[in-house]
């Protein structure tokens, strides 16, 4: 694929992570099961320490929201292997977390929770944030050039956070200017962008916004932001009108910042 300019008035790059910096299937295969695999390891050990008594305290919580709104919940049928309060408790926490994460459920409360065995995961170094390869050099090269580099991702700032913190490439997180998630909005909603670049003080236009999804680069395209979509292996396909309409790269090496040193 050919070299793609983003206009000569861009000041910050604004970027999604899963399937433009980072592979779809880090999430899907690795952070994902990570916790479901060790998500009983992960309460037996820290059952006694304020934070995770704070995180079931949020548990809790939707689980009484979610029977007062009458949405389906998990039966808690407890084995004769569970002989304790404690760990009767620990197995209704589990059951309630793997229910909502198979129901892909984006409570505070389950995030809350995945954002903290995350971050045990990362800081042990049982996990590291997967980068496309032309992610760091790109990004030093615009920093370069005096642009402001901008994360808006779906994942919460603190998993975001710890992906680049964490990365495969080392800590990465002084190449990046701030971070955004849903808190700001929908990745879907034009009024997200207007909003981020009003917190980030420049015109929608002097932003562009790298993604994957359409809907999210038609939501930015619609806020006056420029958008370019990113193509990598495993990614959704694009239907030929969308080809056709927005500027693809496979690389983020093909963007090329015209009228800059
Ligand atoms: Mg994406």
């Amino acid at each position: 694929m050919a070299t793609i300019s983003i206009p000569a008035c861009t000041s910050a790059l604004l970027l999604d992570i899963e399937g433009t910096t980072t592979p779809i299937t880090f999430v899907k295969d690795i952070l994902f099961p990570y916790i479901r695999e060790h998500l009983e390891e992960y309460l037996s050990t820290h059952w006694e320490e304020d934070e995770c008594k704070q995180d079931v305290h949020l548990l809790k919580k939707q689980i009484e929201e979610d029977m007062r709104q009458h949405r389906s919940c998990p039966v808690h049928t407890v084995d004769q292997t569970v002989h304790t309060d404690e760990e009767k408790a620990i197995r209704e926490v589990m059951d309630n977390v793997l229910w909502q994460m198979a129901a892909d459920r984006k409570s505070t409360a389950l995030k809350q929770l995945q954002g903290h065995m995350w971050r045990s995961a990362y800081s042990s170094g049982r996990i590291k944030g997967e980068v496309y390869q032309d992610v760091i050099p790109s990004l030093k090269r615009w920093r370069e050039q005096g642009l402001k580099v901008y994360i808006y991702s779906s994942g919460s700032v603190e998993a975001q956070k710890l992906l680049f913190g964490y990365s495969e490439e080392g800590d990465v997180l002084d190449l990046l200017d701030g971070h955004f998630d849903t808190s700001i909005g929908a990745k879907v909603e034009r009024k997200s962008y207007e909003r981020i670049a009003e917190r980030i003080g420049f015109q929608p236009e002097e932003i562009t916004f790298l993604t994957d999804v359409t809907r999210e680069a038609k939501a930015a395209e619609e806020a006056g932001v420029n958008v370019v979509v990113v193509v990598r292996s495993g990614n959704m396909e694009l239907t030929d009108d969308e080809r056709s309409h927005y500027s693809l790269v496979t690389s983020f090496s093909q963007l090329e910042v015209t009228g800059r040193v």
